[in-house]
């Protein structure tokens, strides 16, 4: 490639060095020779070499979106009109959206050319991209094992080069943790930063929009275009959004917490040594870095696992088969029409999920479970402001091991929950946090840093990343 941003392209474009069109092709036959890793549901060939055509015209006469030429995969839980939107689930597997993401409309209106719909977990329920109806996603660093989830796809056609850019999903680490296995930067911002119309809910109240590049330049870019206001999602917030692109010229000494219980056992040594090299590179160039507790992180799996499933259990009672989606033929009456639709048009950690949302949201358990886990949610949130206080930034691993074999935890959900250990935290207390590639292990496996943000200081982030140009 002969240009390592998005603006450089687009510079590169405009003085006639490199053709958009031939680009566009370049992708495509990449995505063709790595069909293998499966990171895409739907290539769209004919749609990317027309849009790539008339947005070259636009670059060489200078009027074009900051996006200009920029090639893009979307997590294919994310709406784009007249496409399939099938949440790698078998229960919509032929359904066409109507209308078109807020978000990916951002994407689209600032001159970006989507060249497909990227796998995932089944309904963006998972950590490894196994739970997918279009087959699970292989790492690109090492084919006998997953990408991360449930971003999979997502995080695979950026790493693979099959794209400039990606959009995924974060409801608890799903950006995150597979931008640590698979090398790249990935950013969760703040619940309400960016739009989440046209996002097929998983929990409501947890559910993020945000990108994966290989460099932070790209993700300040993306992240200008997609966060702001949007009347048609009232959980999106009206505050300001500052110019992140001006973060990335921010040369600051931040105060860093290291809250200690993120760096207990079960941490690879390996990325727990990975980490308190950067620690010691970062305060030698002058960022003041202490200790600090956020005692609640014993109960954030927990708490994350109850409120999820409980908002997962109420957003997928609409898959009834009645509306849209698939629909058993094989049913006598109604009841048994809704049931056999469900049953075989869900797979099992989805049906997973709504058995255990079900169960805590029943009368009886509401209040030990449910409701108490909202209080528990408080509590992890009030932990981060006491913090933020003291700290402009907390360092943390993103992940406790590296990329795991495919198989290795698959039949124990239990063991695949933990991967999300020092994510789930973030979307808890709906503020935002970032992976940072730091470095390699012995294997050659991508290890990744997770740094997070008071609410709203998704600058902070970008600005701190700039610490780590490669
Ligand atoms: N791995 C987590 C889960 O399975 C997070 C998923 C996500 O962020 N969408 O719930």
């Amino acid at each position: 490639m002969k240009y390592s941003t998005i603006k450089e392209k687009i510079d590169l474009i405009k003085s006639k060095k490199i053709s958009l069109v031939e680009n566009v092709k370049f992708f495509l036959a990449r995505i063709e020779e790595k069909k293998k890793l499966n990171a895409f549901n739907f290539v769209f060939e004919q749609d990317a070499i027309s849009r790539a055509i008339e947005i070259e015209k636009k670059i060489i006469s200078g009027k074009h979106g900051r996006l200009a030429g920029a090639v893009v995969a979307i997590k294919d839980v994310l709406a784009l009109k007249n496409y399939p939107l099938t949440c790698s689930s078998k229960i919509l597997r032929n359904f066409y959206s109507i209308y078109t993401a807020t978000a990916v409309q951002k994407l689209i209106d600032e001159d970006a050319i989507i060249i497909g719909k990227t796998n995932c977990d089944e309904f963006a329920m998972g950590s490894s991209n196994e739970n997918s109806y279009f087959g699970i996603v292989l790492n690109p660093y090492d084919e006998s094992r997953v990408p991360g989830g449930s971003s999979g796809g997502s995080a695979v056609a950026v790493a693979a080069d099959l794209c400039d850019f990606s959009i995924g999903t974060d409801t608890g680490g799903s950006i995150r943790q597979p931008a640590a296995f698979c090398g790249l930067f990935g950013l969760k911002p703040t619940y309400g930063r960016v739009s989440r119309y046209g996002l097929t809910a998983f929990a409501s109240s947890f559910d993020t929009i945000g990108p994966f590049a290989k460099n932070i330049d790209d993700i300040a870019l993306v992240l200008n275009v997609i966060s702001g206001k949007d009347s048609k999602d009232s959980t999106s917030v009206n505050y300001p959004v500052p110019d992140y692109i001006e973060a990335l010229n921010e040369k600051k000494k931040f105060r860093i917490g290291l809250p200690k219980e993120y760096f207990t056992e079960g941490l690879d040594n390996e990325i727990k040594i990975a980490i308190d090299n950067q620690i010691e590179k970062l305060s030698l160039e002058g960022h003041q870095i202490e200790e600090v507790s956020l005692p609640m992180t014993e109960y954030t799996i927990a708490t994350y696992y109850i409120l999820t499933t409980a908002e997962a259990s109420s957003n997928l009672a609409r898959y009834d088969g009645a509306r849209y989606g698939y629909r058993s033929e094989n049913s006598t009456n109604l009841e048994d029409m809704y049931l056999n639709s469900r049953s075989e048009g869900f797979g099992s950690e989805v049906k997973r999920r709504i058995m255990l949302g079900t169960y805590v949201l029943s009368s009886g358990y509401y209040d030990a479970y449910y409701r108490k886990a909202q209080k528990v949610r408080r509590l992890i949130k009030e932990d981060f402001d006491k913090v933020f206080n003291k700290v402009d930034l907390l360092i943390t691993p993103t992940t406790p091991t590296v990329a795991f074999k495919i198989g290795e935890k698959y039949e124990n959900p239990l063991e695949m929950y933990l991967s999300d250990i020092y994510t789930t935290s973030a979307n808890l207390a709906g503020i935002p946090a970032i992976n940072i590639p730091i470095a390699k292990n012995k294997d050659g496996l991508p290890i990744g840093m997770q740094v997070i943000a008071q609410q709203f200081s998704e600058e902070k982030l970008i600005s701190f990343s700039t610490n780590f140009k490669y």
